[in-house]
């Protein structure tokens, strides 16, 4: 069991700026050895930063680029997390994806990037001919001239992910400060003083995993490695009525802005349609846009016609951390005992533990002595996916306990009893949105019409907890 803290202690051996996915995961990685390790985020929630609005693959990797730090860790993170996910109860589904071909020259490309998917280690894709891909997709729109199939491409559970590496991380002894923006940098010979919003903290050895300020953090130490540029992606959330449309990840052939705009399924049994690809230079700027919608309507006509006339449920925006590089910007600053994980655009939900596990060598390199090393606390985070047993549909624990029958969110299906453990779970949600993140309540298509009133009491009455 990993050191553990007490409260008032404020001097870490490692601090970790930013609880999206990457820092929770660095985190959870450090907590299992004899380190005080300290958590922050500036928000009131983990993954409430991009983290929470992506668009949930498992990626294999297999066209990103042969040789880069990218195509490294997402290989090994893909393992990684399909393991965790089992272990800790995070929803996947494993549909596979297939990477359509709409012209003759990207028909063309489809061997090429298979040739690149083997260079990337990726041995399972295949090329699908176009009587066997409508037979695949009978709603696929037409024009399309066949595609590569990538079976390991996977859908998962964005928000437990976050939520189950800081939870552990919390159960190993890592402590976790919500709430508290940092503000500036002090470095002594021996430690780093992090002034916050809260007060002081300090750390020996330092992580910024700060996202789309990961390059605002590094300037306070005068690197100027790289500038992130916020690149919006929106995205539309279909009806679950319009599952049963789409059985794989419907890829385009990618381009130099990225994976381009896909048709996937979701774990939580929607579909989604998106993302747009903008830079901007706001990085708060979380707005869906009148041309971004247009955009994804005309590209996902034609991706799927009879999507369109589905309902949307939701629309969401989460801006990528892009630089003027094409790989993740990590790096160790021995001298500082500082280590950056900027850059992490596109890929970072699949690549968090293998990052994770790369950061914890490169502390090692700067010094750090990671002391005994202990199993993790075994943790499990309630299953939201779709396709496997609801609490409401579990008859022994509704026997068991009766508020796991009594439905709060009738569009999502969520009970009171999820809402009650959730809200006394060891990192409970402190507004709606994050409890939605967490049981998936007023997430479905109402958006919280009916059922915001009593989800709102039981916030405030944490559930009858206090
Ligand atoms: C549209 C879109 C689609 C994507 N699709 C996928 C996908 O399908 N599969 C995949 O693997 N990846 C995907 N990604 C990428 C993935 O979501 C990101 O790589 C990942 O979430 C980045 O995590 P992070 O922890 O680095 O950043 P964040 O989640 O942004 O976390 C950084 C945290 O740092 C905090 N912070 C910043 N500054 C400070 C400060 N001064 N003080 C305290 N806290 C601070 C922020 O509040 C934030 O919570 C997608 C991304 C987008 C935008």
């Amino acid at each position: 069991m990993a050191k553990r803290v007490a409260p008032h202690v404020r001097t870490f051996d490692v601090a970790i700026i930013g609880a999206g996915v990457v820092g929770a995961a660095i985190a959870r990685e450090l907590a299992r050895f004899d380190l005080s390790i300290l958590l922050i985020d500036a928000k009131s929630d983990v993954g409430a930063g991009t983290s929470k609005a992506n668009t949930a693959i498992l990626h294999t990797g297999f066209d990103t680029v042969p040789g880069s730090l990218e195509s490294r860790l997402v290989s090994r993170g893909y393992f990684l997390l399909r393991d965790y996910a089992r272990e800790v109860g995070i929803s996947y589904e494993t549909c596979g994806a297939l990477l359509v071909a709409w012209s003759a020259e990207e028909f063309a490309n489809l061997s090429k990037i298979q040739e690149k998917a083997i260079a990337n280690g990726y041995l399972e894709s295949y090329l699908v001919d176009v009587a066997d891909l409508y037979a695949k997709e009978p709603h696929l729109g037409p024009g399309a001239l066949g595609a590569l199939a990538v079976p390991g491409e996977w859908i998962i559970d964005p928000w437990s992910t976050t939520l189950a590496y800081a939870t552990q991380a919390k159960a190993a002894g890592a402590v976790l400060q919500l709430s508290t923006r940092v503000e500036r940098i002090a470095q002594s010979s021996h430690l780093h003083t992090l002034h916050t919003s809260q007060g002081e903290f300090e750390a020996r050895y330092l992580v910024n995993a700060a996202g789309l300020y990961s390059d605002v953090i590094d300037r306070e130490f005068g690197f100027e490695d790289f500038v992130v540029t916020p690149r919006r992606g929106e995205l539309m959330v279909f009806d679950k009525l319009s599952r049963s449309l789409v059985s794989h990840i419907l890829l385009p052939v990618p381009s130099s802005m990225g994976k381009g705009v896909l048709v996937s399924p979701t774990v939580f049994g929607n579909v989604m349609l998106g993302p747009t690809a903008e830079n901007l230079s706001d990085k708060s700027a979380t707005e869906s846009s009148i041309t971004g919608l247009a955009f994804l309507q005309e590209k996902g006509r034609k991706i799927m016609p009879a999507l369109l006339d589905e309902e949307i449920t939701a629309i969401y925006v989460g801006l990528r951390a892009a630089t003027e590089h094409s790989d993740f910007q990590i790096s160790l600053h021995a001298p500082q005992r500082y280590v950056t994980v900027g850059g992490i655009r596109s890929t970072g939900l699949t690549a968090s533990m293998a990052i994770a596990e790369h950061v914890r060598d490169l502390l090692t390199q700067a010094g750090l002595d990671l002391g005994k090393q202990d199993a993790l606390p075994a943790i499990h985070i309630p299953r939201l996916g779709e396709a496997t047993l609801r609490p409401y549909q579990n008859e022994p624990l509704i026997a068991a306990n009766p508020s796991y029958g009594e439905i709060i969110c009738h569009c999502e299906r969520v009970t009171r009893g999820e809402i009650v453990a959730t809200l006394a779970s060891p990192i409970p949600p402190q507004d709606q949105a994050g409890l939605g993140r967490r049981t998936r309540a007023t997430l479905g298509r109402c958006q919280g019409f009916y059922c915001h009133a009593e989800v709102r009491a039981l916030l405030e009455s944490k559930g009858g907890v206090s």
